[in-house]
């Protein structure tokens, strides 16, 4: 069973993969928490390539397909081997953080990123992709640490991504849930273990 946590930067992404793979754990079952960028050996280092600050002015496009390279490793060495023995994957994003942040966020298309990413992945689409939904002013006030280059990016650009993550609920709620990231974490959590409950046994 795959899930997959979506959200702009400050939504309280991790907070919550971690609070799900511990109640996931207690029912019994195999956890895999892992993220993107960076869960793998290569990936950390396109990770470091992708935030450093030094990176500012990248071709949005070889932005698009550095992030795809670190999925396709991702999947391929991560989250396909651990669904194959039947674990539960929870990914801290996956390919609509692709389709918000290089389309929606960069202008590029939205329909060509998310192609790409099909390849990349031979098409592995979560069972269950959570949206942790917050505006970008509130999701600010929680930066702990000096920001990153995107985090850094202007306030129209977190807005782009946002309604690019809201478009793409919208068009398969069945695969989605909607959260109002702005509430206290364990409320969050609650609507989120909710819907869980009916789809893991
Ligand atoms: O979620 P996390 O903080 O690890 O993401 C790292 C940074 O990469 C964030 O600032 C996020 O905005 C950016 N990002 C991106 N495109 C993606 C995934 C993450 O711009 N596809």
């Amino acid at each position: 069973f795959f899930i997959a946590l979506e959200g702009g930067d400050g939504a309280g992404k991790s907070t919550q993969a971690e609070a799900l793979a511990e109640w996931i754990r207690a029912k019994g079952h195999e956890v895999v928490l892992t993220r993107e960028p960076g869960a793998t050996p290569v990936g950390k280092r396109l990770r470091s390539i992708l935030l450093d600050v030094s990176s500012a002015g990248l071709s949005h496009r070889a932005e698009a397909l550095l992030y795809a390279a670190d999925r396709a490793e991702h999947v391929d060495t991560v989250v396909r081997p651990a669904l194959q023995r039947g674990a539960v994957v929870i990914s801290d994003r996956y390919i609509d953080s692709s389709v918000a942040y290089q389309g929606a966020g960069r202008d590029l298309s939205p329909t060509e990123i998310a192609r790409i990413n099909r390849w990349a992945t031979h098409g592995l689409v979560p069972h269950l992709t959570v949206l942790l939904d917050v505006s970008p002013e509130a999701a600010r006030e929680r930066f702990t640490e000096a920001p990153d280059r995107l985090e850094s990016e202007p306030a129209e650009f977190h807005a782009r991504v946002r309604s690019g993550f809201l478009t793409l609920a919208a068009a398969d709620p069945g695969r989605y849930l909607v959260v109002d990231a702005g509430q206290e974490s364990e409320a969050v959590t609650t609507v989120i273990r909710h819907r869980l409950d009916q789809l893991l046994p």
